[in-house]
Order: structure tokens, then sequence, then C-alpha cells
């Protein structure tokens, strides 16, 4: 009845609808619903229809929270503010509002890795709805492979938690079991469903890069900061979508450039080009985006370096984005870094400026202090 509410709100147009019904505009309380926000209690109200035949009227009940908005989530509608309708505000939010348990202190990785992998696939646009037995061979494989120590490999309850979440969708079953208990494996394996992403999810962070980047990143750095975030990323088919532009032509590749360029392009994986996707490629000191005839150039930085004697991790939170010039200054401490951000030139003793930060990639502090002590 919610949805057939909302149907007709979309063939009325707002305006008419609102006023056929006698509600007034909503303030705070919107359902986010493919992208676009209707006035909650007007939906409601109007939805109410289908319990006892007539439509509730604006004073016959009270909106919010703690009463339309309770009732909309149990039933799996989004709420949120006007703003939130545009679909990749309302899906980060999501992402960001994410309801994983906790086991000793870390946070259950099986939504995480059930996203990860639907983004993956949908970065290449492969089918959106995958048959159960699919789903639960490879997201099996992906906590094996990347779950906490100890975690079982049981992709049912993500599924499920996503769908009643509102990321996911079993279409030909509009009501899954509970995501809890023992019931969920054997209702899975019975009905074999397909499922996948909700349509405009799907749509959206199969279009846009951008929104993809910023989800991905969000989940590595909150529950996987401690993996191998490269290979995760590469296991789900998040590694080779942006390719990098092709090296320099041949004349300016005398021997002493031609090892300089090729140890970069060595360096540089799906986690770097990620992190510089996400910053589009500018420079996170001095603000400059390289523009190559291939498309934009930058370099991830490793803040604590990789390999023997540092063994700096490489996630997230231990790179910068940065543009070849600045790239030098930092591996060199010419310049360091304040926990707060602020670039200091280690030769005059002055800060040049804060970083540049974007949503979705943040710092981690103690790779800046391991950097600083290092110089
Ligand atoms: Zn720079």
């Amino acid at each position: 009845m919610i949805l057939a509410a909302i149907k007709e709100y979309d063939q009325l147009g707002r305006d008419a609808f609102l006023e056929r019904y006698g509600f007034r505009e909503a303030r705070d309380y919107f359902i986010i619903h493919n992208g676009r926000g209707y006035d909650s209690k007007a939906i409601a109200g109007v939805a109410y229809r289908g319990v006892d035949g007539h439509v509730l009227r604006a004073s016959e009940f009270s909106g919010g929270a703690a009463t339309v908005g309770r009732v909309l989530g149990h039933l799996g509608f989004l709420l949120g503010s006007r703003q939130d309708a545009s679909p990749a505000a309302a899906f980060l939010e999501k992402i960001r509002d994410l309801d994983t348990a906790v086991s000793n202190g870390r946070p259950k990785r099986h939504q995480p890795l059930t996203l990860l992998w639907a983004l993956g696939r949908a970065a290449h646009r492969a089918e959106r709805l995958v048959p159960w037995d699919v789903t639960r061979a490879e997201i099996s494989a992906l906590i094996k492979e990347f779950g906490l120590p100890g975690d079982r490999p049981t992709p049912e309850y993500p599924v499920l938690k996503l769908t009643h979440f509102g990321l996911w969708t079993l279409p030909d079953h509009p009501e899954p079991p509970r995501p809890s208990g023992s019931p969920p494996l054997g209702w899975m394996s019975r009905n074999q469903p397909v499922s996948g992403l909700r349509e405009w999810v799907y749509e959206l962070v199969a279009e846009e890069q951008a929104v993809r980047s910023q989800a991905s990143a969000y989940l590595l750095e909150k529950y996987f900061p401690d993996e191998d975030q490269n290979t995760l990323l590469i296991r789900v088919g998040l590694g080779d979508i942006d390719e990098e532009p092709l090296p320099p032509p041949d004349e300016a590749r005398t021997p002493g450039r031609r090892s300089a360029t090729v140890q970069r392009i060595v360096r540089d994986n799906a986690l770097s080009r990620l992190i510089k996707t996400l910053h589009d490629h500018t420079c996170q000191m001095c603000g400059v985006r390289l523009l190559l005839p291939n498309g934009p150039y930058a370099e991830g930085a490793h803040i604590r370096p990789l390999g023997s004697p540092h063994d700096g991790y490489d996630v997230a939170g231990n790179l910068l984005c940065l543009c070849p010039n600045d790239h030098v200054l930092f591996d060199q401490g010419a310049v360091i870094v304040e926990d707060d951000l602020t670039v200091v030139n280690r030769l005059t003793g002055e800060s040049t400026g804060a970083l540049r930060t974007v949503p979705g990639h943040d710092i981690d502090p103690q790779y800046l202090t391991y950097h600083r002590n290092l110089y």
C-alpha cells in the first residue's frame, strides 16, 4: 500500500497529491525511494486505506520519527531529509549506517564483503540479480578469505540483513525471513532466490565511479583497516576499472628517468587508483591536478613506507594522493604532516597549509607520527 501511494504521488505530482488528501508539505521526514523524496506522513496516511478502507487524515495521527518513521523503517523504507533524496547521498548514508554485529570489539565483515562483491559486479555491469547458489559460493569464499578470525561463511545473513535494510532485494519474495536464528539458510536453500542490489542502487554505483569509490573506500577503512585492501579490491573486481595513463613516450626515457617511471608504475595498484579517483587526481598538498594526454595523473604515496624495515600497511589510511613533486618531497622527508594535517616544510620550519581532504578518505594519524619520527 505504501508503494501504491508512492505511485499515485508520482502520477499526480506532489502538489496535487497533498491537496487531494489534505496534507501539508513535510518539513523533516521524507521517504527516500528510488532516489526521490516523498512526504512521509501523507504517504502513510494514504497507504492506511489498505488497512480499513479510508485514508487517515493529517489530524488523526502524528508524523515523525517515532511513529510513521518507525513503521516505515520496519517495512524496509528509508527515511531522510529532502537533501538525502539524491540517490548518491541516500546510498552513502546507508553505507555509513550499516548495522553490523561486533566480535571482540571489531565490526563483522559479512555485510561489507557482500556490498563490495556487488559493487565489483556493478562496476563491470555484470547481472544485477544472481542465483542463490552463485551468491552463496562467491560470498562464502570472500568471508573465508577476508572475514574476521572464526567467522563462519554464512552469506544468508548479510543478504537478508541488507534486504531488510533497503539496499538489497529478493524480487520474487516480498516477505523474506528475518536474518536471525537458523531459518534463513533452510529458507534460502528451499527457495533458491535470485537477489542483488536494489535497482536504483545498482544503477547508481554502475554509473557513478565517484560514488562507487567513496563507498568502497569507506567500507575498506571502517571494516578492513588491517587487511590487504589492494588484494581485496582486486578479488571483488574493483581493481581494474580506472586504467592509468600510459608511460611517457620514448624520447623521455633516458635510462635514469625510465627506472623511476617503472618504479612508480609498479607501486600503483588498485587501492592507490581508488584513492586517486576519490581525489580526482588532485594533489593533497598543492592542489595541482596534472593533465596528461591520456588523462589526469597523480601518485599514491604511502605515508609509512611499505616493505622492510618500515613495514607499513597498504591501506587507505596510509596513502596520500600527491603530485610527483610533493611525492618526492614527502618521501625524502623535506615535508612532514602534523596530526591536524598541517603540512610543514622541514627546511624552513614553515607551514605550507593544510592537507586537502575528501569525504571517504581519512588519514590515520599513526602513520603520520611514524613518518615524522622517521625524519
Ligand atoms: Zn603537489
